[in-house]
């Protein structure tokens, strides 16, 4: 599986949660049709076979065009809707042999789009059952459809509710750095390829630096490793109220965090790097201990890999230690 498609697509697939529900809807969607178009073609139904084929196509088709396009969100709108126009057309022509298909539609579309949009859906698909005459062959049968439809769109409606506050909160834990709160190394990692990425289609110029604290271990040394604790946290909370709005602040490790600057130009990078630097020694310190910092900064090439891109301005970094400490240095 070291193949760059398979490895292009499990790690699309696995940061970006909206397009792999899309595309396990659409790949059982189309396993799942397939057997009935050729079902119908054998019954020679061939309207029904028709609809399946074009359903089938339309799965495909929605996940292609968000997997090329990112617009993920457009594609399961109008899956969402195209699910309960074929579910009507789907019962126009099948009768109550049509309302099976029903369940998997509506807890799908549940998952593909808001809630009160997956509810919208629902209602209009039960009022064309209510209101066509004779649909129903008996009171009882009328009572049970629009019943279980509505509890089974009631359990889905709690579940994916559940589903999306817990996985926010995972990502959340996942992404943030338990003491400072602040983004963490996995999430930089993430960042960097995308900043990168963003730069290849945009040439919009984007700034790393490096930031790593000086003489840190004599904090802990002298106060505790609880000390070493709190000059994290002050640091971490003036850089991050310092910078940008537009920056991307991380911890990478240890007493090293790193920031993602664009809009970037070297003039200007190097002028963030340098300011960051003088405003941290002269505004923080612990226990009247000036807290001071080196940074190592580079502003992206366009023949570089993001590894290259941040060996630059680690070895910047690896200078600004070696010339003395409390400096920014930037790699041209
Ligand atoms: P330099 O100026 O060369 O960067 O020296 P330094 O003392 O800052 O760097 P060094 O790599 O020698 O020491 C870093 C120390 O940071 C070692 C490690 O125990 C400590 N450290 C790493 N993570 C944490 C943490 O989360 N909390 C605390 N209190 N200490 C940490
Ligand atoms: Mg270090
Ligand atoms: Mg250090």
């Amino acid at each position: 599986m070291n193949n760059p498609f398979f490895h292009k697509l499990r790690y699309r697939l696995q940061s970006d949660f909206q397009l792999s529900v899309l595309c396990l809807i659409c790949a059982a969607g189309t396993a799942g049709v397939i057997p009935f178009a050729i079902y119908r073609a054998l019954q020679q139904q061939w309207v029904t076979c028709a609809i399946d084929i074009t359903l089938s196509a339309a799965l495909s088709s929605f996940a292609i065009f968000a997997w090329r396009t990112g617009k993920t969100a457009r594609a399961c709108q109008a899956l969402a809707l195209i699910n309960t126009l074929l579910a009507i057309v789907y019962l126009h022509t099948l009768g109550m042999t049509g309302v099976f298909w029903l369940y998997p539609l509506f807890v799908s579309n549940f998952f593909l789009v808001e809630r009160k949009h997956a509810w919208a859906s629902v209602l209009t698909i039960n009022l064309y059952m209510l209101f066509r005459p004779g649909f129903f062959p008996s009171p009882d049968q009328r009572f049970a459809l629009i019943a279980t439809s509505l509890l089974t769109c009631l359990l889905t409606h709690i579940f994916a509710q559940r589903t999306e506050q817990q996985r926010r909160q995972l990502e959340n834990i996942a992404s943030r750095d338990a003491l400072t709160g602040i983004a963490n190394r996995l999430n930089f990692n993430d960042e960097l390829i995308r900043a990168h990425q963003s730069f290849e289609r945009e040439q919009e110029g984007c700034g790393l630096l490096i930031i790593d604290i000086d003489h840190f271990k004599r904090f802990n040394d002298t106060w505790g490793h609880e000390a070493g604790d709190e000059v994290l946290i002050r640091l971490a909370r003036f850089i991050e109220g310092s910078v940008r709005k537009t920056d991307r602040f991380f911890r990478y490790g240890g007493e090293e965090f790193v920031l993602l600057a664009q809009p970037c130009t070297s003039a200007s990078l190097a002028t963030i790097a340098q300011k960051l630097c003088a405003q941290v020694a002269d505004n923080i310190s612990f226990n009247s201990q000036p807290i001071q910092i080196s940074i190592g900064s580079a502003l992206l090439r366009p023949d570089e890999t993001p590894e290259q891109w941040f060996a630059r301005a680690d070895a910047a970094l690896y200078r600004a230690k070696n010339g003395g400490r409390n400096q920014a240095i930037n790699e041209d």
